[in-house]
């Protein structure tokens, strides 16, 4: 058996300091290694021409399909926007107790909402975003606690609000799972 992984794949260019910056936040939190690597598909491909957005459900069917042996979850890290057909956007989704899940970054900077850029922000959002993705797939449910991570997220005001981290109750399921 090896030691539990979780592989972060990105789709779209992203800093390598970034994505190490996330990695390390992931593995903070449910300690777990975390491998970066690259994907490679043709996005094109997942664009609905009248919603002008990416289908978030198609996408994550895609990371699902992917396979790495010694990794037990998946996170695809995207820069487009997301749209599930019941939902005007998403910031993310994930398969509860599977394996993958999907989260963007396209809705999380201060420049869609024209603020100013602030990457360090956009660090926060993300990494609470792949975290709280990454709590689905290990059986987390949507918690209460305004400040936890596994808190739902529908604006970007209710990400700022939340931390990065998982609250009491959730970590102690957490390792009930485990
Ligand atoms: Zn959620
Ligand atoms: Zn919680």
């Amino acid at each position: 058996m090896s030691l539990p992984n979780i592989t972060l794949i990105s789709f779209g260019f992203f800093e390598q300091d970034f994505l190490e910056q996330i990695a390390k936040a992931v593995q903070a939190e449910f300690d777990f290694t975390v491998n970066i690597r690259e994907g490679r598909i043709e996005l094109g491909e997942y664009y609905d021409p009248a919603r002008r957005q990416y289908n978030g459900n198609t996408l994550i069917s895609i990371v699902d399909s992917m396979t790495f042996p010694e990794s037990n979850k998946i996170l695809g890290l995207f820069n487009v926007d997301l749209f599930i057909p019941i939902l005007t956007y998403i910031f993310g989704q994930a398969y509860l107790n599977g394996k993958s899940g999907i989260a963007s970054i396209y809705r999380l900077s201060n420049e869609r909402y024209g603020m100013p850029k602030d990457e360090q922000i956009l660090l926060d959002r993300t990494k609470k975003e792949v975290i709280h993705e990454l709590g689905h797939t290990f059986g987390l449910i949507h918690c209460d606690n305004p400040i936890c991570v596994m808190r739902s997220s529908t604006y970007l005001e209710d990400v700022d609000q939340k931390r990065q981290n998982l609250c009491h109750n959730c970590k102690t399921k957490l390792e009930i799972i485990f």
